[in-house]
């Protein structure tokens, strides 16, 4: 199959294959990739691109790391899989110290899953269970904020944003959701009353069926790719433990670096009840997810009713995926992120200010490794993709979004032909 022309593997692709959120026989470009290695995709036509994508958030070393691959060839030499049920191995113990050992100190206990979608269906479950054994059955449903986007099966679907999320399409096997409005005090702006008072109405009058809050801190990503107020956290946290009802933190686009701080919650300062991890867990070469929680969760779910937790992936803690989230923490300890993420937030600062300028922009905004231009109409991806090949880089836009979030790596050079492509190809909206 790999001796296939281009042109064949094109056909064949359009003929067979359903890519992520698209129309078979949609006629949209598709680019076979044969190789990448830093922060270089090749295509099959021998064209190099620019990463500015980090293949959705999650290639923070870029490609084709000699550690990342040493790692894996020596797990698989061992095993590449064996079930979680009754056993365990190095790989998975391992990687669920070091998490706890990262993250907030009261999150003790790792429930590994195999995508970003699951571990947040896993989340709201530990929340229901937890309620349930504490007797309180009725808290079953969730909290969350406009704009959000926390995954695309139907748990984690019924909390995403109910316009961008389609949830009419779906609308009577998604479970009701309290939605309260976005957070409009930007980073770094204090939150006041007027900010919070959406929550605060919300879980004041309906905290009895509430099991928790469920928010991506910081930078809601793929609902809007909104950066919102530390403050507007600490306030969410100290509202839901007046009002009985857990804090589930989806971390999953902003967890191991991203924003700054190795997890978004770090700028707040506080802990939440759970903690969903995904996406650069493993530094983008295989998938895997985590639901961490406290020993308060942990323990009121094993000792209540049915005294289980309901949930055990056949996958679970794949041996190979955890063996590249080591090796991704090792290259994290060992490589200056936090010097490259600044050097790359600077770098998208300066690169995407003149977009300011642009008549079709309506704002531009930057927060660690993440520069992000909104529009004021939606793209039109089939016209606008095929100029950012031509120019050499690889971003995907998403209706009024055209974003980077380059791997770590990347370098100054790099990031210039980024920012370059992506203000020119603007500047030709406008
Ligand atoms: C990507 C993402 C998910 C879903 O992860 P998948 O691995 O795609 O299922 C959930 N929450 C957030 C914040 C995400 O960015």
């Amino acid at each position: 199959m790999h001796n296939l022309s281009e042109q064949k593997l094109i056909a064949l692709d359009h003929a067979h294959v359903w890519h992520p959120y698209s129309a078979m026989g949609s006629g949209q470009p598709v680019y076979p990739v044969v190789s990448a290695t830093g922060v270089r995709l090749t295509l099959a036509d021998g064209r190099e691109l620019i990463d500015g994508m980090s293949s959705w958030w999650s290639a923070i070393h870029g490609y084709n790391h000699p550690v990342m691959n040493h790692a894996l060839q020596a797990q698989m030499g061992n095993m590449a899989h064996v079930m979680f049920g009754g056993l365990t191995h190095p790989p998975a113990v391992e990687l669920a110290q070091q998490l706890v050992a990262l993250t907030p100190a009261s999150l003790q206990t790792v429930f590994f899953a195999d995508s970003g979608s699951v571990a947040v269906e896993v989340a709201m479950k530990m929340a229901i269970q937890y309620w349930h054994a504490k007797g309180q059955p009725d808290k079953q449903r969730f909290a969350t904020l406009r704009h959000g986007y926390h995954g695309d099966t139907f748990a984690a679907m019924s909390v995403c944003d109910p316009v961008a999320g389609m949830h009419t399409l779906f609308s009577d096997v998604l479970t009701r959701q309290f939605f309260v409005d976005t957070p409009q005090c930007r980073f770094g702006e204090p939150c006041t009353d007027a900010h919070i008072a959406s929550l605060v109405k919300t879980l004041e009058t309906e905290h009895p069926h509430i099991a928790a809050l469920i928010l991506e801190p910081i930078v809601q990503g793929a609902g809007g790719m909104r950066f919102y107020s530390a403050d507007y956290l600490k306030k969410a946290h100290a509202l839901c433990n007046e009002h009985n009802v857990l804090l589930i933190f989806d971390e999953i686009a902003t967890g191991f670096g991203r924003t700054g701080k190795l997890f978004a919650c770090e700028y707040a300062n506080i802990a939440p009840d759970i903690l969903c991890l995904g996406k650069a867990l493993t530094g983008g070469y295989l998938t895997l997810a985590a639901t961490l929680t406290t020993n308060n969760v942990a323990e009121t779910i094993s000792t209540g009713k049915p005294g289980l937790f309901m949930h055990g992936p056949t996958f679970m803690a794949n041996p190979l995926a955890c063996a590249a989230g080591l090796a991704s923490l090792q290259l994290l300890r060992d490589t200056p992120w936090q010097q490259n993420v600044q050097r790359i937030a600077r770098s998208l600062e300066t690169g995407l200010a003149p977009c300011r300028a642009f008549e079709s922009v309506a704002d531009v905004r930057v927060l660690g490794a993440i520069g992000v231009i909104e529009l004021h109409h939606p793209v039109e991806m089939k016209t606008l993709q095929p100029r950012f090949v031509d120019a050499g880089v690889w971003v995907r836009p998403f209706g009024k979004l055209i974003y980077l979030m380059p791997p770590f790596i990347i370098n100054d050079n790099d990031l210039t032909t980024l920012t370059q492509a992506v203000t020119s190809i603007i500047a030709d909206l406008s």
